[in-house]
């Protein structure tokens, strides 16, 4: 751990006010009276940035002027939340901006809350790209995130009345966004189509349009590290905003088109997670902010130099690459070097190898992008020619290792028809890291096996990680107060491992009645929140029992939307004496990709399922079920602390990581889960005791694969999913209509992927043991507590630790 300095005290309290009345004058136009929650937020953003722009400037000159190598993070995705909490406390403002907005008459969380959240992710990959960049900027070292300021971020969900998924957009722009500067001085061309000629014996690339990426900066600061990064994420913008040729002749929709064009590269981002989608936009976008990124970090690093010398590149700063969607960087780098440059393509190619790292996030085959030759070849027909001269290498590489020709074959970066992302990734950079142990494993045993069998050193893992900051200190704060009264520092914010010197206080009945207690409390303000939010009326004295994550078939919501039904049944059919049961409230949060069939209707069963069982009186403080809409960051800021159970119950195999996992375990949920993705490590290290392992293992799940998998022997053998399934078919959940989920019920029957019905019998099994447990609200609490002293491993503190030893060889500025 680098040395963190304590944050200079910047500002008093009436100075802060005063800094918040100029900016409503000057900037809003307004009065202290006639201000709104809305403008005083806008106001207080606008302070607390000016006062990181002096260790913003400082933090950039020392990145382009010491010696120590920058870290760029690229992706297509950076799902921050929303930003002036932690700007607030990462800058020590906190107490000042409390203390100064109540002085203007108005209340602190108000003005906070005043913020609309920037979506810009789907789920896991984005927030870890954010957790990164506070990690980064925390640990003091020099980085830039680089993305896409879309203008429509994920979308909106609602349900409509048949409790389907409603998707509208999210403008999330509407409003004013205090926190990105535009920067139209630092923009890049960025061009598309058009051929490729040779003159004078060199290849030329003649696009045929191009578009202009404009950076929009955000201040990435650090927890008391005095130290302001970069996040920049463009904008596409139109050299050609207006054709007053075609407007004169009244063609008045023909004069916006090439705007309209360019700036659609940035206008939404594509609500896929996991699944494939060959959109030729998407490939447009990857490849504008890749090419402006680059660009703009030779920028940065040799400026006004006409013929940098770019063998020092790779010292300058490392690019990791989150996900394949930033790729084509490897071909572009390789552009720039051979045809804007002039060097050779063998120098070229050790730059570009050095200059990039991968992070694959995936297990699932078809989540692995494989862009269609032709579409490469039509927009970008100079990358397609980069991209066969470095298989034809890659093939000699692997012929010189002895690599058999059918091995190679099925290695190949280019296929004639398609070109493998992912296996351009590996071959074109220096590392490549699954983010979980179990995923890495299983990188370099199934997944990418050949190229870890050709190039064993490049493969390793970086287990994921989620900011304390954000997720422990702003989104629970009395746990984050109980954990500084048990340890007596406040020290472990940046030093997660200090949860460790909680375990004894486990043992002690006084402090883990204290722990109960704020659990306690965080329930009574979800209750608040739901009721504000969703005018939800919730039963603090139930437990609270939470899924939220994206939905899809791996991540088994049906496994937990099947047990909730199953125990309806139990409780209807007084299969359970009344004594027996647990009363337990149950939340879900997913959206689904808009065109995900089977995704979709489980949102609909879910939601159906929910209005039976909340409006049968004879399940009433028994069971509720609640589909949370629009899950958010928002969401599992208040959400996450509140919870006692989380479900983690992805088929074995299937999850990479999960970074939800962690921050239930560090805000002392206890887990039920399968032996996946990080939950491996969680179990490993919160202790076998603490936590509540079900289902098959990756070897078993194997076995039924290779066995060939039959789901509908699980039906006939368990009476309690018989009748869940049973249930969804009749149409107790559909008005008594038996088509509604018929499609659903089929593909349970003789399908199942993803073994939802092989797993049932394990999972409504362990039920009782948590309910046993829970009963026991003492020895609950002390395995809740043991979580989150045991979860400081799950710091992106350490997983950064973990890139700059293992990946980038980087460390804190000097
Ligand atoms: N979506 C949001 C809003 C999140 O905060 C998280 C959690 O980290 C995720 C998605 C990812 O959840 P999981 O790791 O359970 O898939």
């Amino acid at each position: 751990m680098t040395e963190i300095t304590a944050p200079k005290s910047p500002v008093t309290t009436a100075e802060f006010a005063d800094e918040i009345r100029e900016q409503l004058k000057y900037s809003q136009g307004v009065t202290v009276e006639q201000a709104t929650a809305a403008d005083v937020y806008v106001a207080a953003a606008k302070a607390v940035r000016n006062h990181l722009a002096d260790a913003w400037f400082t933090t950039q000159a020392d990145t382009v002027n010491g010696s120590t190598k920058a870290v760029g993070y690229l992706s297509a995705e950076f799902l921050m939340g929303k930003q002036l909490e932690n700007a607030l406390l990462n800058a020590g403002l906190t107490e000042q901006f409390d203390e100064a907005v109540k002085s203007l008459g108005f209340e602190p969380k108000a003005i906070v809350d005043a913020e609309y959240e920037p979506a810009l992710g789907n789920g896991g990959l984005g927030r870890l790209a954010a957790c990164f960049i506070d990690s980064l900027a925390s640990l003091g070292v020099p980085a830039f995130g680089y993305g896409i300021q879309y203008r429509y971020g994920i979308f909106k969900q609602t349900f409509d009345k048949d409790g389907k998924q409603v998707e509208t957009p999210d403008y999330w722009l509407n409003n004013e966004e205090p926190w990105g500067h535009i920067d139209y001085n630092r923009d890049q061309k960025v061009s598309f189509g058009g051929e490729v000629v040779e003159e004078n014996g060199k290849k030329v690339w003649k696009p045929a349009w191009s578009v202009r990426a404009v950076p929009v900066d955000y201040l990435v600061p650090g927890y008391k590290s005095q130290r302001v990064n970069t996040l920049r994420l463009w904008t596409a913008k139109s050299y050609d905003e207006f054709d007053l040729l075609a407007f004169n002749k009244s063609e008045y929709m023909e004069a916006v088109e090439p705007k309209v064009k360019a700036e659609n590269i940035s206008k939404i981002l594509y609500p896929e997670d996991s699944t494939k989608v060959g959109k030729e936009l998407r490939l447009e976008q990857q490849y504008f902010f890749v090419s402006a990124s680059l660009h703009d970090a030779i920028r940065v690093f040799y400026p006004g130099q006409d013929k940098p010398d770019l063998t020092t590149f790779p010292n300058k700063i490392t690019f990791q690459l989150n996900d394949t969607h930033p790729v084509i960087g490897i071909p572009e780098l390789m552009r720039i070097l051979i045809d804007e440059y002039g060097y050779d393509w063998d120098t070229a190619w050790g730059i570009t190898q050095k200059t990039f790292n991968y992070t694959c996030h995936t297990l699932l085959p078809e989540a692995l992008e494989v862009w269609p030759a032709s579409l490469i070849g039509e927009l970008l027909p100079r990358h397609l020619e980069i991209i066969e001269k470095i298989n034809d290498q890659f093939e000699a590489e692997l012929a010189a290792k002895g690599v058999d020709a059918d091995t190679a074959k099925d290695m190949a970066i280019y296929t004639g028809d398609a070109v493998r992302m992912a296996y351009l990734a590996t071959y074109g950079g220096s590392h490549v890291n699954g983010v979980a142990a179990l995923h890495s494993q299983l990188l370099k045993d199934i997944t990418l096996k050949n190229f870890s069998d050709a190039y064993p050193d490049k493969f390793t893992n970086v287990t994921n990680g989620v900011t304390p900051r954000r997720f422990v200190k702003l989104a629970n704060p009395r746990l984050s107060d109980l954990i500084t009264e048990g340890l007596g520092t406040d020290k472990w914010l940046s030093d997660l491992e200090m949860l460790e010197g909680l375990v004894p206080l486990a043992q002690d009945d006084e402090f883990v009645k204290k722990f109960a207690a704020v659990k306690a409390a965080n329930k009574h303000a979800f209750v608040g929140f739901a009721k504000d939010h969703y005018g939800l009326d919730i039963d603090e004295n139930t437990m609270f029992n939470t899924m939220v994550k994206r939905l899809h078939e791996y991540k088994r919501q049906s496994l937990k939307i099947l047990a909730v039904i199953s125990k309806y049944a139990a409780i209807k059919n007084g299969t359970v004496s009344a004594d027996d049961i647990l009363p337990r409230t149950v939340f879900f949060g997913a959206k689904a990709a808009p065109g995900y069939y089977l995704a979709k209707m489980t949102i609909q069963l879910i939601n159906n399922v929910s209005k039976v069982v909340n409006n049968d009186p004879d399940v009433k403080g028994k069971l509720a079920v609640h589909m949370l809409p629009n899950y958010n960051i928002e969401m599992a800021q208040n959400l996450i602390p509140a919870t006692e159970l989380d479900e983690q119950i992805s088929q074995a195999g299937k999850e990479a990581s999960g970074t939800g996992n962690m921050k239930f375990a560090l805000n002392g949920a206890l887990t039920v889960g399968t032996l996946d993705g990080a939950n491996v490590e969680i179990r490993e290290r919160v202790g076998a005791d603490n936590f509540f392992l079900f289902g098959m293992t990756v070897e078993e799940v194997e076995k039924q694969y290779a066995d060939g998998y039959d789901p509908a022997k699980y039906y006939e053998a368990d009476p309690r999913l018989k009748q869940a399934i049973d249930l969804v078919a009749d149409g107790t959940f559909s008005n008594g209509d038996r088509d509604t989920y018929a499609p659903l019920v089929s593909d349970w029957l003789t399908k199942d992927w993803f073994m939802t019905l092989a797993d049932f019998s394990s999972y409504a099994d362990i039920q009782a043991e948590i309910e046993k447990l829970y009963r026991d609200p003492l020895e609950w609490n002390r395995k809740a507590l043991l979580n989150v002293a045991n979860s400081g491993f799950f710091s992106s503190d350490r997983s950064i630790e973990d890139y700059l030893e293992r990946i980038w060889h980087t460390g804190p500025l000097a």
